[in-house]
């Protein structure tokens, strides 16, 4: 719980007071459905205002998070310190002949459905992975073979500092499931994709199937993180854990997806506790057994209770 009367006069100079949530609980925006509170949410709607709020956590010397659509974060129990910043109201997605801006608050699987309603090819693949814009770049998201290295071309960024920049795609280092985002600290504001001319009803149909595919085989029916590990080389992550014996295995509320094992659903008033207890669980299971490190994709983030 937080009490900095100043800082919190200081972001209403910068946005308006319903943009300013003080103690917010943060479960509700996270897939996982748990999570302890932010001390200040903030939701910019301008990037002048992201970058207000980046210098003035600076000048302060605030802890500052970057929340997207919180489908690859495990927020732990004890909240986060600091400014959280959400930048779901920066969610604008422009169309010009074969190319698309997306603000980096947009979900992904919106940025997919324009190019489908505009008969463009290229994004199919994100038409379930459900991040934001940002989210994607940070991740560099990835499904059934294409990624967002493929499209990307350009970004708008924040730094650190509060400085916007403008960076190539190629700037960002992007490789599997991984940036140099984290590194450098940007905070994205705006993505360029560029796409083909395509036929709507093939488009149509690629993004049915891969429908199709993830709600047959993923555990969509509970809150989750998604695929927690990365693929290791030369194997596959829900293989091992699925041959080691690890399905169904619950830690209280947590428990390894009986449909997709290299998920970890929760399935019952999970903690963020439980939930990391178990990750590590199969960790050290499969390593006992196959040998594997398995590397965890989804972040962990804030404080423990
Ligand atoms: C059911 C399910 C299925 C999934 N399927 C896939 C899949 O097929 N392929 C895949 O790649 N992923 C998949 N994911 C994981 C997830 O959707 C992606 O990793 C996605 O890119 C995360 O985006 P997000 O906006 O939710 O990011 P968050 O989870 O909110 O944040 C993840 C990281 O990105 C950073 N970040 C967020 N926005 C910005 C920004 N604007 N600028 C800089 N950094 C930012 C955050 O600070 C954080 O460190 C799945 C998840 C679920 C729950």
């Amino acid at each position: 719980m937080v009490n900095n009367h100043h800082l919190y006069e200081e972001l209403l100079k910068i946005t308006t007071n319903e943009n300013v949530l003080v103690n917010q609980p943060l479960k509700d925006y996270t897939y996982t459905r748990f999570g302890g509170q932010a001390d200040y949410l903030v939701t910019p709607e301008t990037y002048q205002e992201v970058q207000q709020i980046v210098k003035l956590a600076n000048e302060h010397k605030i802890a500052f998070t970057l929340l997207g659509n919180g489908s690859n974060l495990i927020i732990k129990d004890g909240g986060i310190r600091g400014i959280v910043m959400n930048l779901s109201k920066l969610n604008k997605v422009e169309t010009n002949d074969e190319v698309i801006i997306a603000q980096s608050g947009a979900r992904i699987i919106d940025v997919s459905r324009e190019a489908l309603a505009e008969k463009l090819t290229g994004l199919e693949f994100a038409c379930g992975i459900p991040g934001s814009v940002g989210g994607a770049l940070f991740m560099n998201a990835g499904a059934y073979g294409g990624e967002v290295k493929d499209v990307l071309v350009s970004t708008k960024v924040v730094d650190r500092y509060g400085k916007l920049l403008e960076l190539s795609a190629e700037d960002l280092d992007l490789s599997y499931r991984t940036s140099n985002i984290p590194d450098h600290g940007y905070i994205v504001l705006e993505a360029t994709f560029s796409l083909k001319a395509g036929d709507q009803h093939e488009i149509k149909a690629m993004m049915d199937d891969l429908t199709f595919k993830r709600e047959s085989k993923q555990p969509l029916e509970y809150p989750s993180c998604g695929s927690v590990f990365k693929r290791p080389p030369g194997y596959f992550a829900g293989k091992l854990i699925q041959d080691s014996g690890l399905q169904g295995k619950q830690i209280g509320g947590a428990q390894v997806s009986e449909k997709h094992a290299g998920f970890i659903v929760n399935r019952e008033n999970c903690t963020a506790q439980e939930y990391i207890d178990l990750i590590r669980f199969v960790q050290k299971t499969v390593k006992e057994k196959y040998n594997v490190a398995l590397e965890r994709e989804v972040r962990i983030i804030g404080e423990d209770l």
